[in-house]
């Protein structure tokens, strides 16, 4: 018999997620509180719960995608009270990206219970979603991280275990700080080659054979006209939107102050993100490598 996978959050991420489990084989129960977005995943393949007790009930595995940690926390423990619900036997997969601290209260409420549970945050974006090749960054115990590959493989093509409850989060906030800062580097450095006659082409051509190539330089050339194919080449439509950049650069600095790092680069990064998303009204929604015009708007 087909092994049931209880999944909530039906999102632009969980939606394709689920069809996914479908797709290989898993018995797939939604819950949303969008009907919308439980229609679809019903189309996908899935059977639709009437609410989160059903949804849980003889479940293997259950796997949750949501929009913050204050969902995540209602949902397993102060609210509709997960931990309380599931059987013994249930694997319990937290997706959204959400504080590390979130996390390790979920793990710790768990391990209380004696269920296991794992944060594993993904990156990837919606493509990636779609395409079942997310990358999951893993926090928990190992066996079950272990466990887990059995749903993760069938949603993505990388699998982590970074460390401890919790340590999923921080993974997915350092990779995205990073992220913001040379995203940010790369739209500055090729506006000054602008701004002093270069064509931003041959400077990203020298760049990518020299010190300064990096991933958005290489994968993700946030100056138009340079790459086809990303979203600087359709007016920064599609993508990685400004406002989930923001939300991770709130998380990252969420932890640096918590660990008392210094953290002075993607503290700039946040200010400056929050500045161009505040510029324009449609920006939150602009594909993250939009900063480009920032600077040129600074020119
Ligand atoms: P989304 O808003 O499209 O989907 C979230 C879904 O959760 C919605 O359908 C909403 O109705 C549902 N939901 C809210 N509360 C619920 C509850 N109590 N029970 C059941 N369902 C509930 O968001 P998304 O883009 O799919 O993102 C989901 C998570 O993935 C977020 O934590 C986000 O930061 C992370 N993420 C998103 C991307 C991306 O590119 N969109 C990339 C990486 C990570």
């Amino acid at each position: 018999m087909a092994k049931k996978v209880a999944f909530f959050g039906l999102g632009n991420m969980g939606g394709p997620m689920a069809a996914n489990l479908v797709k290989a084989g898993f018995s797939v129960c939604a819950f949303d509180l969008v009907p919308a977005s439980v229609e679809k995943a019903v189309a996908d393949g899935c059977t639709a719960a009437k609410d989160e007790a059903e949804a849980v009930s003889g479940a293997d595995f259950v796997i949750s995608m949501l929009p913050n940690g204050k969902i995540a926390e209602s949902l397993y423990i102060d609210g509709a009270a997960l931990l309380d619900k599931v059987e013994s036997k249930a694997l319990l997969i937290d997706c959204s990206t959400v504080a590390a601290a979130s996390s390790r209260r979920i793990g710790e409420a768990a391990k209380q219970r004696k269920l296991r549970a794992i944060d594993a945050p993904v990156s990837g974006g919606v493509a990636g979603a779609e395409a079942a090749t997310l990358a999951f960054m893993c926090g928990g115990e190992a066996d079950d991280v272990e466990a887990a590959k059995e749903v993760l493989t069938h949603m993505g093509a990388n699998i982590f275990h970074a460390g401890p409850a919790g340590a999923g989060q921080v993974a997915k906030a350092c990779n995205n700080m990073l992220l913001a800062i040379h995203m940010i580097g790369t739209a500055e450095a090729l506006q000054l080659g602008v701004d002093n006659g270069l064509d931003p082409k041959a400077l990203s051509e020298i760049m990518l054979k020299s010190s300064g190539c990096n991933w958005s330089l290489e994968k993700y050339n946030p100056y138009p006209g340079v790459m086809d194919g990303v979203p600087a080449s359709r007016d920064y439509s599609g993508g990685f939107m400004v406002k989930l950049m923001q939300k991770d650069l709130g998380l990252a600095m969420e932890a640096a102050l918590a660990s008392q790092s210094a953290t002075p680069m993607g503290g700039l990064a946040a200010a400056l993100y929050n500045l161009h998303a505040g510029q324009e009204d449609g920006n939150p929604d602009l594909d993250f490598s939009s900063i480009q015009r920032f600077f040129g708007e600074q020119s």
